[in-house]
């Protein structure tokens, strides 16, 4: 699969927005593609490098329309790929973080369709890094948690152990809707309520905005000032090298 067959599915990360971000796997899957299946969170100016003759389908919700749903989804790429077309299904960031690669991946087994996955840079660790925040640092930490802010239901996920994360870095997607329950669960599983806490929006992208909290003051900032998704929220003291390490404040 190093080559972009035809009647074949390449499951691509886009990264977290700046098109730098992009790996080469994914610019040639997106010069060489005749159907390219996008998420809303895919920045729609890397859609320049497409063959013009490509078609372009944006899977997410997009001005008002409903968005597909994953089943259907899992299905487009199938027929597509049936139908002789080499399908590339470009979504945000990593595919198989919090992105349901490993769902629709498992449908193209089912079908038996040859499919390749090219990772992406996930929100959380290049956004962090467009914030000044390196998610792993010597002296500071030595574990970082992935952790989802809602769960299929859309509420706080009830399967995580709040006691073993009161150590080491944590970041959060799809934290916004969720976070005034979640600081709560995390102060009282032992984190201390003055945990420097950081909130990235649009992360990588020029229009990106950066809130520094504490873990007791978060929710309630978040709410003034009105920050919201596509936002990635980081937990730790690895946020307070932003302080030195804000290279984008000279940029
Ligand atoms: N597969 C993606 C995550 C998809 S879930 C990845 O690896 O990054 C969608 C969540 O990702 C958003 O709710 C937000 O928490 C985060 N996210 C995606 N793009 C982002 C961006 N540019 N800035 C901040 N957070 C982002």
């Amino acid at each position: 699969m190093t080559e972009f067959s035809k009647s074949s599915v390449w499951l691509v990360g886009a990264g977290p927005g700046n098109p730098g971000l992009l790996t080469l796997h994914a610019v040639e899957a997106l010069k060489t593609a005749d159907v390219i299946i996008y998420d809303a969170l895919v920045n729609e100016a890397v859609l320049a490098w497409a063959k013009p003759e490509a078609e372009r389908i944006c899977a997410g919700k997009r001005g008002g329309k409903p968005s597909p749903k994953q089943a259907e989804i899992s299905a487009m790429l199938i027929d597509f790929a049936k139908a002789g077309k080499r399908v590339l299904r470009l979504k945000g960031g990593d595919p198989f973080v919090f992105g349901r690669g490993a769902e629709e991946a498992l449908a193209l087994v089912n079908a038996k369709i040859p499919f390749r996955i090219v990772p992406g840079i996930t929100a959380s660790i290049g956004g962090l890094a467009y914030a000044g925040i390196p998610v792993t640092s010597r002296d500071v930490n030595q574990s970082v948690i992935f952790l989802t802010g809602h769960d299929q239901r859309g509420l706080t996920p009830d399967t995580i152990d709040w006691q073993a994360v009161a150590t080491g870095m944590i970041v959060m997607y799809m934290a916004i809707r969720n976070i005034d329950e979640i600081s709560a669960a995390l102060i009282t599983g032992g984190r201390p309520k003055n945990d420097p806490v950081v909130v990235v929006k649009n992360a990588t992208l020029p229009e990106m905005e950066v809130l520094e909290t504490t873990l007791e003051n978060v929710a309630a900032d978040i709410a003034s000032s009105g920050i919201g998704s596509p936002a990635v929220i980081c937990v730790g003291r690895g946020v307070l090298l932003r302080e030195q390490l804000d290279w984008l404040k000279n940029d």
